[in-house]
């Protein structure tokens, strides 16, 4: 009886459902379309819109309640509130919880491997990143970060070495054999006093670098090829760095966007993930509110270029942080923690400019790789060899 029932009723909503009309004229500008792209075991979806440069801003740390936390204290809404095509990634790496090595690794590569990696895979063979497949296309390059340019997330986007500790030395004589024209962060020391006695600043300066210490020093001048190195070692919190990584992210756009070839550019808001690792709201707050700052910088340029794709996202969260308590009123954000290390949880992903439709829905990181390469028309070219 029953049986006979569902029958009738799917018979009834099959016979009068009718299909709905087609408008007769498709409006001009709906033409993104979004297709399935297949790599090796790789399946991902890309838009048909193809962007001529990238700005890729990696948040270290940022997960969703590190957002809410800036959103929080800023009081008006954050330059991301603007961004309408939003996902979330999935982050682990061979182990659930990554570290910012695999991340980045992961997103510059399109690789899953161990902890600590840099831009190398399970078996230690070298993964040729976004960066190299750019400049091999003859896309102008940069890395512009608030930890020293040999940190880890940056040093996935040109460097391979099997571990990403005691390598500073190492990752800057990489750097060196790369051709990248922007190159912004701490970690003057490792340049200035480089690997077998090496002065890697006079170096830099040889092929054509400008080299300073102080980007506010730089002024309007704009070089071709620039090398900012702000510390030492790693570098200091707002109060003594001021307003670095906004004034780094506008001179690097500055210098990439001037000669009219393509560009590919990361920005890293790496203390992000110092502040969760520390269980300090106060820190987390701060760096959010450089980094959107500096997201401003790269989404103003966007909007003015219109053929500029900005990807914000993070490679994971840090301290497992919520907010229990505080005030929007005020501004103020209670904070708690469940670990001073990194989570598991999805971070999100948002996305503006053209291919920005390829970055919803649910991803894994390696996938925003294959993406970026698609996007970039550079999908063609051949992996490392070695
Ligand atoms: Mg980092
Ligand atoms: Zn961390």
């Amino acid at each position: 009886m029953n049986k006979l029932i569902i029958i009738a009723a799917s018979f009834l909503l099959t016979t009068s459902c009718k299909t709905p009309e087609v408008p007769k004229s498709e409006p001009k500008e709906a033409t993104t379309t979004i297709q399935e792209i297949k790599e090796k075991d790789h399946t991902t979806f890309v838009s048909n819109q193809r962007p001529k440069n990238v700005i890729f801003l990696i948040g270290d740390g940022m997960g969703l309640t590190q957002i809410t936390a800036g959103s929080i204290a800023k009081k008006t809404p954050l330059v991301l509130e603007k961004f309408r095509q939003i996902g979330l990634v999935k982050t682990y790496s061979t182990k659930l919880i990554t570290d910012s090595a695999a991340g980045a690794t992961a997103m510059a590569t399109g690789s899953k491997t161990y902890n600590g990696a840099i831009s190398m895979d399970i078996h230690q063979n070298k993964l040729k990143t976004i960066v190299e497949y750019a400049e091999e296309a003859n896309w102008l390059t940069g890395i512009v970060t608030t930890a020293t340019v040999t940190h880890a997330t940056p040093a996935c986007f040109y460097g391979h070495q099997p571990t990403r500790s005691r390598v500073n030395q190492k990752l800057a004589a990489e750097f060196m054999t790369k051709n990248i024209e922007v190159l912004m962060g701490g970690g003057w020391n490792y340049f200035k006093k480089g690997l077998d006695g090496r002065d890697l600043i006079a170096e830099a300066q040889e092929k054509g670098y400008f080299v300073t210490d102080d980007i506010e020093q730089v002024g309007d001048y704009r070089p071709e090829k620039m090398i900012c190195l702000i510390s030492p070692k790693l570098p200091p919190r707002i109060k003594e760095r001021g307003n670095y990584l906004p004034l780094a992210a506008k001179k690097a756009i500055d210098i990439l966007s001037y000669p009219k070839s393509n560009f590919f550019l990361m920005i890293e808001g790496a203390q992000i993930d110092w502040g969760g690792h520390q269980n300090q709201s106060d820190y987390i707050v701060e760096e959010m509110l450089d980094f959107d700052r500096t997201i401003q910088e790269a989404f103003d340029f966007a909007e003015k270029d219109g053929n500029t794709l900005v990807l914000v996202t993070a490679d994971h969260e840090t301290g497992g942080y919520s907010i229990n308590g505080g005030s929007a009123k005020d501004g103020k954000v209670e904070g708690k923690f469940t670990s001073d290390y990194h989570t598991a949880t999805m971070v999100p992903i948002f996305a503006y400019g053209p291919g920005a439709e390829s970055f919803t829905g649910i991803m894994e990181n390696t996938e925003i790789f294959y993406k970026l390469k698609y996007l970039m028309n550079i999908d063609s070219l051949k992996p490392a060899s070695d």
